[in-house]
């Protein structure tokens, strides 16, 4: 640390990111990135944009946002892109957090961080012993609410309904919705964005659009929730969506087909891989994402993704307390998995 740095940040813990190891010889399951390479037009669209970078791109990702429009169903103005949902959900801790936020001890890592960057005060709210949310913790709480749904790295779904009576009874503060993962079998609560002026949505193209890299998110909301996101927006990067990803966008957008079979893919292969786990020892939360939380009977979960990262097999350990007898294990290819549950037998050979 220099001694010029703010003291209003000196014991900020930023967010640690899952290994991106150079060697691409792992089989990498621990980021939730999608297996698929960007849909066709995705990459002839961002081809053919890499010939105008010289210029800015547009600000309003006008394009974009007319298609994503058309797509969900919605108006121009009740959406807004950015940089990754990462960088709207961070918009939305600076914007609508005066009354401090919530969200369950155990969901996306970012929230916290988001929070103590922008000294937002957050309570986090513990999951039930089974690792599901108690809606009734979040009735009338006075704060801004994050839900991830399904969550992370649980991959458990709360209803349209059961998020709609949190909605409701917080009527007086924001509640965000991180939808990063819905299109693996969850239900989103788009149907519900004229109805409560209270909601915001947020999406990703990182996980079923396979578009991580180009780094692409955006929020759907009340006409005057996205106008209040982008006052942030034009104060910090009006230019947060360069030009090639804004096209792979649009791209992702018309091959909507393409989403739509990958995604079915990887529920097929999430159930492969649940009943092999099973019959291996493993218990499972009930996951509605691209990965499974997976712990085993007897062996400790840090042993376990030791010895599979040996074998070349990278998945996701965390040391938190209550989440360190498991992993979170990307569904990847069918190829993929089946090299993992392979190794994975190897592994439990060794040590049983
Ligand atoms: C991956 C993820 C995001 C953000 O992804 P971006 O790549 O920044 O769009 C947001 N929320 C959750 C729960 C995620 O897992």
């Amino acid at each position: 640390m220099s001694r010029f740095f703010s003291s209003k940040y000196k014991s900020l813990i930023p967010y640690t990111p899952g290994e991106q190891p150079k060697n691409m010889d792992y089989i990498k399951l621990n980021t939730n990135e999608s297996p698929f390479a960007p849909s066709p037009r995705s990459q002839k669209l961002a081809k053919a944009a890499a010939k105008n970078l010289q210029l800015y791109s547009d600000p309003e990702c006008r394009d974009l946002v007319r298609k994503a429009a058309e797509h969900f169903g919605v108006s121009t103005e009740e959406i807004l892109f950015t940089n990754g949902s990462d960088e709207i959900l961070n918009f939305a801790f600076m914007a609508f957090c005066q009354d401090g936020a919530a969200f369950p001890d155990i969901t996306y890592g970012f929230y916290s961080v988001f929070a103590e960057l922008n000294g937002v005060p957050y309570t986090e709210i513990p999951l039930k012993e089974d690792f599901t949310i108690d809606i009734e913790d979040y009735k009338g709480l006075n704060k801004t609410i994050f839900l991830a749904n399904p969550n992370a790295p649980t991959g458990i779904a709360l209803s349209v309904s059961e998020i709609e009576e949190i909605i409701k009874s917080n009527p007086d503060n924001v509640v965000v919705i991180d939808e990063a993962y819905v299109d693996f079998g969850a239900e989103s609560v788009l149907p519900l964005i004229r109805k409560y002026d209270n909601l915001l949505i947020t999406q990703t193209f990182s996980k079923s659009r396979s578009l991580a890299g180009g780094r692409l998110g955006f929020g759907i909301g009340s006409k005057e929730l996205i106008q209040d996101l982008n006052t942030i927006k034009y104060s910090t990067n009006p230019y947060n969506v360069n030009r090639m990803t804004a096209a792979a966008g649009i791209g992702a957008l018309k091959d909507k087909n393409y989403t739509k079979k990958n995604c079915h893919i990887v529920e097929q292969n999430r159930r492969y891989t649940e009943i092999e786990l099973e019959k291996l020892g493993f218990t499972m939360t009930s996951s509605s994402a691209n990965f499974l939380f997976a712990k085993h009977n007897t062996i400790d979960g840090k042993e376990i993704y030791q010895r599979l990262k040996e074998k070349g097999v990278l998945i996701r350990h965390f040391d938190k307390e209550r989440l360190k007898d498991y992993n979170r294990i990307t569904i990847g290819s069918k190829k993929q998995m089946k090299v993992f549950i392979e190794k994975l037998n190897e592994v439990l050979k060794e040590l049983l």
